[in-house]
């Protein structure tokens, strides 16, 4: 026979078989068998073993409950699912084994838990018809929200965008596992991505899902996932769904996101040396997390980039209000978080007493707004209002100083309410009372070190040492015996102990109960105080905006659609942080319709790579409603940025760099138009000399020999041979990076010149980075020898130029070198001469 508690266990266990369960018994959670096996060694925590009737033994251990948060998501964390099981009823009222059942299944895309406050958390739900549907939710803000497309291209890189910590897929989806690759998947039944109770709780929706089905059911599929896993939660926080359509925001797919490190850092992932680590002097949570969300997302539409930009001014005008905003955002706690809590009916007083604070310095940050010259920022005044009556009732409601747990007490303020007041009169009343009788008895029976005590068992007690007990009166009655002492009670004694612990059980129900209407009432204000979140927000990421134009000097640019980026003196925003101050040699751009594309040569480390990612960097801060580094600057709006950046080894997939680097120049021909910007940095690189320096030359010209495509591009390159097409090619233009030679070393002037570069310097690089002083030698001897027979110009593998150069060492008769000598080279142009070569090599 298995005891009876084992059998409940079993039966629970069974509803979440591929989950470890927490089962809850008495303070801690205590996990069995394999469960426990998986997770102690994660934990770091004992295993032991528990008998589990008939003579058998089976492993577990368990954690406090107080420590839920920490240990549940180390082990979601390591990609675990967790089922919370509570148990259901009070002891008090059960007869038997206490009722217990899972309320909350936790995986990594519902763990609120422990995580980034700066960044989301997301859940996210695809879907395929026709179409692909994509929906995703931050549970612990609210934020919710759907996408659809027709290009699964687009979809991956929203995927990519979002970063789902869990996605759900329908079974068919998960036949291409390679589009997921890296994300945790979880599979959901065809059936669950339908249904009634997502379109019920979003009910004035109706029309967006009508008009977007395939994310509607993706959207679907997340909600009924969410109500599965948790089960008596009403997550009222979440308001509404959104949506965005690809015309409003600019599309940034994965790799320009990645190699402009907006959010991310190129090494490590982490956010410092990236733009947002630069932009970011927001004070609250969700300012951080929306500032993140406008880079992700430029804006398209002149009109809203110049709002922006009118309030970034408005607020740099203002310093002395813009201090005063400062102070007060950085006392705003994460309101969206706190909503979160208070919809999961896990907020406790504390919970709702920051929230109190921080909705009381709504009327102050009002007055700022509306007393300034803050027009733009003036409109949202309205949103700020009317939750004054209700801030006061939670002010004159909850204790300053709050304990954590609900059930204590000591949560409500005297005079709330006359009820809590009275009880508490008599609870430290009576305490009172029995500090007289103390004394009292102490007179009485001439034992001075007579003490009133209390415990859990006996109540309230007399207790006496065994070295008085000739002087105990007659009318005690005797309780418990201890070592040193004896405890006593007395009829009078118990009458007052009811009376007391009467009233402070009675006062902590009544304290959890007001508690609880309270919570319900600001469960009731989601909607509006989510709104004064999203305000403030804004208004966070507009004051940080201000503030680092302010401290980095930067412009307001000019917002035109005249087809030109001009910017005078411009800075990287990053590398500039990184240089000592005035350190940074500013740049100029200007890129146009008839002038689109630089060809920029120069030595490594020269700065090309910082040049072309500045203007990209700056072009992007414009859409974003920024102010940018330079001394001026006129940028016409741009469809998309698009770049391809060194050797982004993608080691998840497993490709190799040079298949990589193809991808992305065939991702960048795909998509680009004549208002994109696109930054090339280095292509061809990966595969033998003449086969990159041909592709190199001819994504050079597709670039520029359609006047109706014209994309504006910057390029570096190491293929000076490309330099000639100026000739050929009125939009091409060369650049180069000024270096000053000082005997055997260069100095890198990092000065963005007109024209080619004269040489590459590679071995001046080399030299200073060290490298032993006869390679270098060597290397300058070889150098010579393969110049004075005019092999292609590049610093890239000079072992391989030599093999291509041994080809002509074969005797002269061959037949190939024989045509070769009779070509008109003269009356050839480049293109043609490069067609020949492609020619030659279709025929080795
Ligand atoms: P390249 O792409 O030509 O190899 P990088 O752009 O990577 O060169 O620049 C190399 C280093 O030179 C950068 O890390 C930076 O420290 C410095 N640098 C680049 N541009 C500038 C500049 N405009 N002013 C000052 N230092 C610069």
């Amino acid at each position: 026979m298995t005891t009876p508690m084992m059998q409940q266990y079993r039966i629970i266990k069974d509803k979440a078989p591929d989950a470890i369960l927490f089962f809850r018994l008495g303070d801690f959670y205590e996990m069995f068998g394999e469960d426990a096996e998986v997770a102690a060694p994660i934990l770091q925590i004992a295993l032991t073993g528990r008998d589990a009737g008939e003579g058998k033994r089976i492993p577990m251990c368990g954690v406090p409950y107080h420590a839920l948060d920490n240990y549940l998501s180390k082990l979601v964390k390591a990609g675990n699912k967790v089922a919370i099981c509570e148990q259901v009823e009070d002891a008090k009222d059960s007869k038997g084994i206490v009722k217990r059942d899972i309320i909350r299944i936790v995986s990594p895309g519902t763990l609120t838990e422990s995580v980034s406050e700066r960044s989301n958390h997301y859940l996210a739900s695809v879907y395929y018809h026709e179409q692909w549907g994509l929906a995703f939710l931050d549970l612990s803000t609210g934020e919710f929200a759907i996408f659809q497309t027709a290009d699964l291209d687009v979809l991956l890189t929203e995927v990519s965008r979002i970063n789902p910590a869990e996605l759900l897929l329908p079974p068919e989806l998960l036949k291409r596992p390679k589009l997921w690759i890296g994300y945790y998947c979880t599979v959901r039944e065809q059936k669950t991505f339908g249904g009634q109770a997502m379109r019920d709780h979003f009910q004035r929706q109706e029309s967006l899902f009508q008009e977007f089905p395939i994310a509607a059911k993706a959207a679907a599929g997340l909600w009924n996932y969410l109500l599965e896993t948790m089960p008596g939660v009403d997550p009222t926080h979440i308001v509404e769904i959104k949506t965005y359509r690809s015309e409003r925001w600019m599309f940034l797919d994965q790799w320009t996101r990645r190699n402009l490190e907006l959010t991310e850092s190129l090494r490590g992932g982490s956010k410092k040396g990236t733009l947002l680590s630069v932009l970011d002097l927001t004070k609250t949570a969700f300012g951080g997390r929306l500032l993140k969300h406008w880079i992700d997302k430029p804006l398209l539409k002149q009109v809203e980039i110049e709002e922006r930009l009118k309030s970034v001014e408005e607020l740099i005008a203002d310093s002395f209000f813009r201090n005063d905003l400062q102070k007060l955002l950085s006392e705003v706690y994460d309101l969206e978080r706190l909503m979160g809590k208070v919809s999961y009916g896990t907020a406790n007083a504390k919970d709702l007493l920051s929230l109190t604070q921080t909705l009381a310095l709504l009327p102050d940050i009002c007055m700022i707004l509306t007393s300034s010259s803050f027009e733009t920022l003036k409109i949202k005044v309205p949103y700020l209002k009317g939750l004054d009556l209700f801030v006061t009732k939670l002010q004159n409601a909850i204790n300053p100083n709050p304990p954590l747990s609900l059930r204590e007490g000591n949560i409500i303020k005297t005079g709330y309410s006359k009820e809590v007041d009275e009880l508490r009169k008599i609870a430290t009343g009576g305490k009172e009372w029995l500090a007289q009788l103390e004394n009292a008895e102490r007179e009485r029976t001439g034992i001075r070190s007579l003490k009133i005590g209390y415990n859990k068992v006996f109540g309230y007690y007399i207790e006496i040492t065994h070295a008085n007990a000739h002087l105990v009166p007659s009318d005690y009655q005797r309780k418990q015996t201890l070592s040193n002492a004896e405890r006593f009670i007395t009829p009078e004694l118990k009458e007052y102990e009811l009376k007391i612990i009467g009233a402070e059980e009675k006062l902590k129900d009544l304290e959890y109960e007001l508690l609880l209407a309270l919570r319900e009432e600001v469960r009731a204000n989601t909607k509006k105080i989510i709104q004064v979140a999203q305000v403030l927000a804004e208004i966070d990421v507009f004051v940080s905006l201000a503030e680092v134009a302010v401290r980095n000097h930067y412009v307001r640019p000019q917002i035109k659609t005249d087809g030109q980026i001009l910017i005078t003196e411009g800075r990287h925003p990053v590398v500039e942080e990184m240089i000592e101050q005035g350190g940074f040699v500013p740049n100029d751009t200007h890129l146009s319709g008839s002038q689109h594309l630089a060809l920029i040569t120069g030595p490594n480390m020269a700065g090309k790579s910082t040049y072309m990612r500045q203007v990209a960097l700056i072009v992007l801060m414009a859409h974003i409603g920024s102010f940018v580094p330079a001394k001026k600057a006129s940028i016409t709006l741009v469809d998309r940025i698009f770049t391809r950046v060194g050797a982004s080894d993608d080691l998840t997939a497993g490709q190799s760099t040079f298949m990589v680097e193809m991808q992305e120049v065939a991702h960048i021909l795909k998509y680009a138009t004549r208002n994109s910007l696109i930054i090339l940095d280095e292509i061809g690189r990966g595969t033998a000399t003449y086969d990159g320096l041909s592709i190199a030359w001819a994504v050079t010209e597709h670039l520029v020999q359609h006047p109706e495509f014209n994309p504006k591009t910057l390029f570096a390159t190491h293929y000076h041979e490309l330099t000639q097409l100026q000739d050929d090619f009125s939009g091409l233009f060369n650049l180069h990076v000024g270096v000053k030679e000082r005997g055997e070393d260069i100095i890198f002037l990092h000065k963005i010149l007109p024209g080619r570069a004269d040489r590459s310097y590679g071995i001046q690089v080399a030299r200073l980075a060290g490298l032993p002083q006869e390679l270098i030698q060597r290397a300058k001897s070889l150098l010579l020898e393969l110049e004075s027979s005019e092999p292609v110009h590049t610093e890239d593998a000079p072992a391989k130029v030599i093999t291509q150069f041994t080809l002509f060492d074969v005797p002269k008769t061959h037949p190939l070198l024989q045509e070769i000598e009779k070509l008109p080279l003269e009356d050839m142009t480049a293109r043609q001469a490069l067609q020949y070569l492609f020619d030659i090599r279709e025929r080795i």
